[in-house]
């Protein structure tokens, strides 16, 4: 099938690298002329695994192009994808002000039945919204379906290709059946393909990204609690997540969640529903909890050290999750941000993400070439994210660089045995401090 895909960020460029890869011809489109022109040379924009050898395979394969021309590509295709930004607004819910107009641009560009289909994550009715805005402006027949993705940065090709179900909402036979083309190659291969009304299937995502959101925050709020009475947040996650009922995943403690789904899709759901006088009271506390839970070592850290003024912290992992260099609402930038408000100077170091942080904070903290280095002479060090290289360091090594041997771990990486032997002092999330 000839495909469209206009926004070629995280989503765009994995579904349309992924959509070729499945045989399809691909019309990727974008307005930032710099990365469409690193794409036309090869080079892929962002940082995912896995990405890079199948977009270079399907560009050889002459299946996938790129372009800042939308005409040009809406000519070539009966299918268009919108993968574009929907950041909170002011009042916290998503800004349709991308998909809109981008929708208003193809009305006046298709001359033939197209299908529209949306896999930016929307609010309940943009569907209707979208072809209802369509219909003003073109008499060309359409359809505007809701396919949400749901794959995770980090993992998004295999997401894509092998994903636990593809969720399509529509109300045209027509439609669906298109869509049933396109994911033929997948649902052949035994992937659940489930059929809904466009509302609900625009629901799915924000009710699946709320409740994840939910069950790490009550994991949050559980070793807090665990912290208070000398529990083992460990311990008590291994015994509930024996349950088959409630699973081992997203069960980890740590200092919140970030990155830029979860807590914009909290706050689009709380905001669609006050619209209607409904009230989220469980994600309202979700969010709140998270806030305080992304800076909840900070007041350690300074209890540790008395001061913070002139102390120096090194701080490992600055991406929101490991295997991405996103850092959109990183729990890293909000630690930074308290501990430099407090007079610390900072020393970070991240595998891939440091050049995003480097573009926000520039020369107000500085930067190391490795794990090692940004230890160096420090007070202490904060560990935000749960990269695989922080997992096994060479505690002798810590011991001999840093001024002082204190951890502060939000992603509880360490054994407590382990790190008393090395004579640290060890706080971690919901387990005892080791001193
Ligand atoms: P992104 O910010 O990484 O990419 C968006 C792209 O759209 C950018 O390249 C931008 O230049 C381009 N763009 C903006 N306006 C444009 C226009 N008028 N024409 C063409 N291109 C334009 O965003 P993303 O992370 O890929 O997210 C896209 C959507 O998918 C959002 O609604 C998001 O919530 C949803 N989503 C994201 C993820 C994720 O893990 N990132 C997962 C599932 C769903």
């Amino acid at each position: 099938m000839n495909i469209t895909i206009v926004g070629t960020g995280y989503v765009g460029l994995v579904s349309g690298t992924c959509l070729a890869d499945l045989g399809h011809s691909v019309h990727c489109v974008d307005i930032n002329e710099e990365k469409v022109q690193m794409m036309k040379k090869g080079e892929v924009p962002i940082y995912e695994p896995q990405l890079e050898e199948v977009f270079l395979r399907n560009i050889k394969g002459n299946r996938l192009f790129f372009t800042t021309d939308l005409a040009e590509a809406v000519k070539k295709s009966n299918v268009i994808f919108l993968a574009l930004p929907t950041p909170p607004g002011g009042d916290g819910s998503a800004d349709l002000s991308y998909v809109l107009e981008v929708a208003g641009q193809i009305a006046s560009l298709i001359t033939q039945y197209t299908v529209i289909v949306n896999k930016s994550t929307v609010p309940v009715g943009t569907a209707k919204k979208v072809g209802e805005l369509i219909k003003l402006k073109t008499s060309v027949p359409f359809d505007v379906v809701s396919n949400p993705e749901f794959l995770r940065e980090g993992y998004a090709v295999e997401d894509f290709m092998r994903p636990e179900r593809v969720i399509v909402g529509a109300s045209s036979k027509k439609a669906f059946e298109i869509m049933e083309k396109i994911y033929l190659p997948l649902t052949n291969a035994g992937v659940n393909l489930i059929k809904m009304d466009e509302k609900s299937s625009e629901l799915t995502k924000y009710a699946a990204n709320s409740f994840l959101a939910t069950k790490i925050t009550f994991m949050n709020e559980i070793a807090n609690y665990c912290e208070k009475v000398g529990a083992d947040v460990d311990k008590v996650r291994m015994g509930m997540g024996a349950d088959d009922r409630i699973g081992h995943r997203f069960l980890f403690p740590g200092i919140g969640y970030g990155g830029s789904c979860f807590p914009k899709d909290v706050k689009a759901l709380i905001k669609s529903g006050n619209e209607i006088g409904y009230d989220f009271k469980i994600l309202e506390s979700v969010e709140q909890i998270n806030e305080k839970q992304k800076t909840i070592l900070v007041p350690d850290i300074e209890k540790h050290l008395g001061t913070l003024k002139n102390k120096c912290i090194a701080v490992w992992g600055l991406a929101f999750k490991e295997n991405t260099d996103d850092i959109r609402e990183a729990s890293s930038l909000e630690i930074i941000n308290k501990l430099l408000e407090k007079g610390a100077s900072i020393k970070a170091y991240d595998p891939i993400a440091i050049e995003n942080v480097q573009r926000l904070l520039g020369d107000r903290i500085s930067y190391a070439k490795d794990m090692y280095e940004c230890v160096e002479d420090v007070d202490a060090l904060v560990i935000a994210t749960e990269w695989g290289e922080f997992r096994n360091p060479h505690f002798e090594w810590l011991e001999k660089r840093m001024k002082n041997k204190a951890i502060f771990d939000g992603r509880n990486l360490y054994n407590l045995e382990e790190l008393e032997a090395h004579g640290f002092y060890y706080k971690s999330i919901g387990r005892k401090i080791i001193i």
